[in-house]
């Protein structure tokens, strides 16, 4: 099961780092405490645990216990492991290296707050999704960002002595950037020119996809490619003139 090999690798990711792989839409398969075996679709992603309707009922599943029906959505997601896993063990070598080795690394569920330190609880806190999905230099910023908070103390906030430790680290001394208002406004606007049922285009990993979209999800469209769903971020979106030359590729 994939989500517990990720776990595995490193010791700062925990099961429900597992939530990587899984996107609203995405059909699922799990085991109930009976010894059966359902299929839903995800409906909500907590910070646990999935929501996942399967036909009338609905159930809540940890993200280890979940396994995607299509073996290529399952694929599609396995760089994000990766990816994970890659970005834990950079920001605990950067960490040990300024002296945090006491100090614990987890990752969120935020989304707009890319990262946190908790200095009460020696805890450095990193957005799962800004890690997974944002370029590698963006995510090394937030981590630098964040020990120059743990040794600056929280009361000096983003004062003088913070941003003489950020500079000396190479993190861009300016506060820590929620979601920028830009890139939402970018999302919505991308997000206003379509609806359910419009033919699209998108390309991924250097390959040009074409299908249908089923569902608006608020950050996210989900289009059908034949038989392959997949989970498009707004401003990725073309719209598709039709054209047929067979089965698109997927
Ligand atoms: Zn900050």
């Amino acid at each position: 099961m994939h989500g517990q090999s990720l776990c595995a690798q490193a010791d700062s990711l925990r099961p429900e780092d597992a939530q990587v792989f899984f996107e609203v839409g995405d059909e699922v398969r799990f085991r109930t405490p009976d010894g059966g075996t359902l299929t839903g679709t995800v409906e909500k992603l907590n910070p646990k645990r999935a929501r996942v309707r399967c036909g009338a009922s609905v159930w809540t599943v940890p993200y280890t216990g979940l396994q995607h029906v299509c073996a290529s959505t399952a694929t599609d997601r396995k760089p994000r492991a990766t990816r994970l896993n890659a970005v834990a063990a950079q920001a605990r070598d950067l960490m040990d290296r300024h002296g945090l080795d006491e100090w614990t690394l987890r990752f969120n569920t935020a989304r707009k707050k890319l990262g946190e330190c908790r200095a009460q609880q020696k805890l450095i806190l990193l957005s799962r999704s800004h890690a997974v999905n944002d370029p590698p230099a963006q995510v090394t910023d937030t981590i630098l960002h964040e020990i120059a908070h743990a040794l600056a103390g929280p009361s000096a906030r983003h004062g003088p002595a913070w941003k003489a430790i950020a500079h000396q680290l190479g993190a861009t001394p300016k506060s820590c950037a929620p979601e920028g208002r830009e890139a939402r406004d970018r999302r919505e606007a991308a997000k206003a020119k379509f609806r359910a049922g419009d033919a699209v285009s998108f390309i991924t990993r250097g390959a040009l996809h074409t299908g249908t979209i089923v569902r608006m999800n608020p950050k996210r469209a989900k289009v059908k490619c034949g038989d392959v769903a997949w989970s498009v971020p707004y401003p990725k979106l073309n719209a598709a003139t039709r054209v047929d030359r067979g089965p698109p590729k997927s």
